[in-house]
């Protein structure tokens, strides 16, 4: 009964230690899992930025790439147009900004040069060794001209020949062998500034250009676009949360933005003609941690909080548990010696007091040994829990009973006369007598009471009390056993017989 209270105990300790892990695995575990929620939601968020950003320059790039449509056409008709329809046409052209660029001069000589720089209304210009523009050299031959139309006086316009630029002119050769539009790295614009040249080769109508040697036939010239790095940038960043830091890397190298790998950002192709750039965004509206840091705080602090009530409840039931052991008899649950023995000065000292009179019994039950040799040990004792029913029904209350081990009881009567005690004790006896044990086997068993009184001599210890109890129910077993006998100061005599 009493192991099976320990492991009751101990399982509930271990299951509310459990739990309470639980509480705390559980907090963190759902802090965990909003965080990274949060975080998919966020990551999720800014590449979507990015690459919304990455469209929106590539709109500007496309812009411009598209405009070599137009003048890919206008290049197209130049030999068909009297000077007049070219002024007209690439007039207009230039001044919608289609055509920053344009005319091809193949194999003019100096003559030539002269009329067509009249014809057109402007010069043509190279960049010199100083990166500054000067009048172009004398060469057989011209690659595109850009036509840089000055806004406030026409007769200043330029033609730039990018064939000789030496930046430049690797990226028209392309252009003429592949037939795409080939964007060139970022360089100085002969508008100003830092851009992007893309450049498209123009075939003759209706020429083959199937083959790279086809193509170089049909040629009759190129178109270019430009755009400033500072226009896609800004059309990329103006599709951007204004705090987000943003870069745009080519070949892992920044044009805008630092050169540092920016942690946790969000990347997105740029595409233009046929070069990729990289636009990195990293949002620093990062999600915020203190939510799911409030959620395991409180999971563990309420952990925290079972569990030191859990430690203190355990302590407690261990505590009473201790108690128990010490003033029980273990197998009957009746108090042991010790407690007894309290019990019994309490009630002699009460008894002093109120001037009244209490008696103890002593009860050991007859041939108890041959019970445990017929029937054995677990029956014996089973017996024994049966004797110990028998004297909580048959006592009172405020009697207090005890087992001394063996199969020797004792009770304390507090407040009754020698009457009383002697009926009570013979009550007991009878009651033993007539007690079926609920083993089928096993005989009814008889035993002797010897019974003493206290309260009359205020001198008297319990030690002596409880001697005279015991020297009264010897005089029974030696009387022959199942019997009561109460002690007499002068001799043991017998007060009653069963
Ligand atoms: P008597 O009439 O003289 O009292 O004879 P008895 O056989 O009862 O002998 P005694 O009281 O001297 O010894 C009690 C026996 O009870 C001794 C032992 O075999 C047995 N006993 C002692 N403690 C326990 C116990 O906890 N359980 C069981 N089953 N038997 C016990
Ligand atoms: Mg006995």
């Amino acid at each position: 009964m009493y192991g099976a209270d320990k492991a009751g105990m101990r399982a509930r300790f271990w299951i509310g230690l459990t739990a309470v892990l639980l509480i705390a695995a559980g907090a963190v575990a759902a802090a965990l899992i909003v965080h990274a929620d949060d975080n998919a939601d966020f990551h999720a968020m800014q590449t979507e930025e990015a690459s919304r950003a990455a469209r929106q320059a590539e709109a500007v790039a496309a812009l411009s790439v598209g405009q070599l449509g137009s003048a890919t056409a206008f290049i197209q008709a130049d030999g068909d147009l009297t000077a007049h329809e070219y002024e007209i046409v690439g007039g207009s052209l230039l001044r919608e900004g289609i055509l920053t660029a344009n005319a091809f001069v193949d194999r003019i000589d100096r003559a030539e040069r002269a009329g067509y720089e009249r014809r057109h209304g402007f010069e043509i210009v190279e960049r010199g060794p100083d990166g500054g523009l000067r009048r172009a050299a004398e060469r057989p031959m011209y690659y595109p001209l850009t036509y840089v139309a000055a806004d406030t006086d026409p007769s200043r316009a330029l033609g730039y020949d990018l064939g000789s630029d030496p930046d430049r002119s690797p990226y028209l050769i392309r252009a003429r062998e592949t037939g795409k539009t080939v964007a060139t790295p970022v360089t100085k614009l002969v508008l100003g500034g830092d851009g992007i040249n893309v450049y498209r080769a123009v075939y003759r109508d209706g020429a083959a250009t199937a083959t790279a040697a086809q193509r170089r036939a049909a040629l009759i010239g190129f178109v270019a676009g430009s755009f400033q790095v500072d226009d896609l940038a800004s059309s990329a960043i103006s599709a951007l949360p204004d705090t987000s830091e943003v870069q745009l890397k080519i070949e892992r190298k920044a044009v805008v933005g630092s050169n540092l790998d920016l942690d946790d950002a969000a990347t997105a192709p740029i595409q233009i003609a046929d070069r990729t750039w990289l636009l990195v965004v990293r949002d620093p509206d990062r999600p915020d941690v203190s939510l799911p840091l409030l959620l395991a705080v409180v999971g563990i602090a309420l952990a925290a909080l079972l569990g030191s009530l859990i430690f203190a409840w355990s302590h407690k039931e261990r505590m009473d548990e201790l108690q128990r052991e010490a003033n029980e008899d273990p197998l009957t649950g009746l108090k042991n010696r010790r407690r007894f023995d309290e019990d019994l000065r309490t009630a002699m000292a009460r008894a002093r007091r109120d001037r009244t009179t209490g008696a103890m019994l002593m009860l050991d039950l007859d041939h108890f040994k041959l019970v445990n040799d017929t029937y054995g040990h677990p029956i014996g004792d089973r017996l024994i829990v049966e004797i110990a029913d028998v004297l909580r029904r048959r006592t009172r209350e405020s009697d207090s009973l005890g087992r001394f081990g063996g199969d020797e009881f004792a009770v304390v009567l507090p407040r009754c006369s020698r009457e009383e005690a002697l009926l009570t004790a013979e009550a007991i006896a009878r009651a033993i007598r007539e007690h079926v044990p609920e083993h089928e086997d096993a005989e009814p068993i008889t035993a002797c009471v010897g019974v003493a009184m206290f309260g009359a001599d205020p001198r008297q210890g319990s030690a002596s009390v409880a001697s005279q109890a015991d020297a009264a129910m010897y005089a029974a077993k030696d009387a022959g056993r199942d019997g009561v006998r109460i002690f007499d100061p002068e001799a043991v005599r017998e007060d009653h017989s069963s």
